[in-house]
């Protein structure tokens, strides 16, 4: 008996073997998802594993908020998670550098990398939402993929009238940012769209501070009907207004000073409709005098303390369509937004820092938003 059916049982326990080790093997692999260390913030990389991640908290109804960053986090994007874990069982930080929405002169080989310390500000921040007992949900997962994984046909490149598969939302994308950036909305739309597809959130939160890039997704989620909420948090700022931003690191102190022209220029156009004017000239009128007394007076200091810079638009638009108005309707209210270019400084003081990358060109943006007045 043995001598005939041995070689086919020994065949047979192999395969039983073979499956038991193959189903220990995926189930290390499956246990071994990785951490962001001393947290249970699993780090997931490939589309596959965050839908592997995603699917029982579907079937169990758990709720997950996407909070979309390109990393280099700072106060703002942790305002955005604290926001997303007091309405969602999950939240999901993504980290992606997305090369689609630079353009090919813009900053991407510069563009600040801080895996470490964004590891780091994600464990704390999930230490401070356990202990804050009215909190949702946690931290859960960050996902961190690369190119290849996001653009599965090949990233098709970052020129104007590159070919590939993208979600453009005109005319709110060319406007404005997307005047001067002609690749940049079609660029966030697309990444968005593939973050959403790939993370089914009920919620996304995305920040004030960048107000065309709310207005472009609310139409992306709306008009491709998405069943996704879209939540805009207010923009945080340092103490004297200036907006926080990834990119404030490439400005050093002198230039970081001056950059606040722009807050304090939009500011003054608020004061004027709360003030009761509600026309252009009056509202922008008001902004375009901080600009010129701030640029008169940087003109006049030496080359080794001055910080210049040119504007590129301030803007009195519509919320909902991001196109310019000659008026504001007090029923419906207004956004006011402005980009400024600061110029690299020409003559740097001994032991000056000039900011990240060696204090390129850098581009800010705000906006304000004049809330309708009630009758
Ligand atoms: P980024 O990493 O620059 O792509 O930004 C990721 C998200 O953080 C976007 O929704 C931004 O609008 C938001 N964000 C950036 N800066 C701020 C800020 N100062 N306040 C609030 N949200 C911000």
């Amino acid at each position: 008996m043995i001598g005939a059916n041995g070689p086919s049982l020994r065949a047979a326990r192999a395969v039983v073997t073979g499956a038991v080790f193959f189903t220990r093997t995926l189930r290390t692999a499956r246990a071994a998802v990785e951490k962001i260390p001393s947290t249970s913030i699993s780090v997931l990389r490939s589309v596959e594993s965050v839908r592997r991640w995603r699917q029982p908290h579907m079937l169990n109804q758990r709720s997950v908020g996407l909070v979309p960053t390109m990393g280099a986090l700072h106060e703002g994007h942790l305002a955005l998670i604290r926001a997303a874990a007091k309405e969602n069982h999950h939240v999901v930080v993504s980290i992606y550098v997305n090369p689609a929405q630079f353009g090919i002169k813009e900053d991407l080989s510069s563009y600040p990398v801080t895996w470490e310390s964004d590891t780091a500000a994600l464990a704390k921040l999930d230490r401070e939402l356990a202990d804050d007992g009215s909190n949702f949900g946690r931290i859960s997962a960050v996902f961190a993929p690369t190119t290849p994984e996001m653009y599965p046909s090949g990233f098709p490149g970052q020129e104007i009238d590159s070919k590939g598969s993208f979600v453009t939302i005109t005319p709110v994308g060319e406007v404005l940012e997307g005047a001067s950036r002609p690749t940049f909305f079609r660029g966030v739309a697309t990444v968005c769209m593939k973050l959403f597809n790939v993370v089914q959130p009920e919620r996304v939160y995305f920040g004030q501070k960048d107000v065309q890039q709310t207005v472009v997704i609310r139409r992306m989620t709306g008009d491709l009907m998405l069943p996704t909420e879209v939540i805009i948090c207010p923009t945080e700022r340092q103490a004297d207004g200036l907006a926080l931003s990834s990119r404030n690191v490439y400005l050093g102190p002198r230039r970081r000073n001056v950059g606040v022209t722009l807050y304090r220029a939009l500011s003054a156009a608020e004061q004027t409709y709360k003030a009761g004017k509600l026309d252009r000239a009056s509202i922008l009128g008001a902004a375009n005098e901080v600009i010129s007394q701030t640029l008169e007076a940087q003109t006049k200091l030496s080359a080794a303390e001055r910080a210049l810079f040119d504007v590129d638009y301030i803007s009195m638009a519509d919320p909902n369509t991001m196109l310019e108005i000659d008026a504001v309707d007090p029923a419906h209210g207004a956004v006011l937004s402005g980009a400024i270019k600061m110029h690299s400084l020409t003559e740097t003081q001994r032991g000056e820092d000039v900011g990240h990358a060696g204090g390129p060109p850098v581009r800010l943006i705000d906006n304000i938003i004049l809330k309708p007045v009630s009758s």
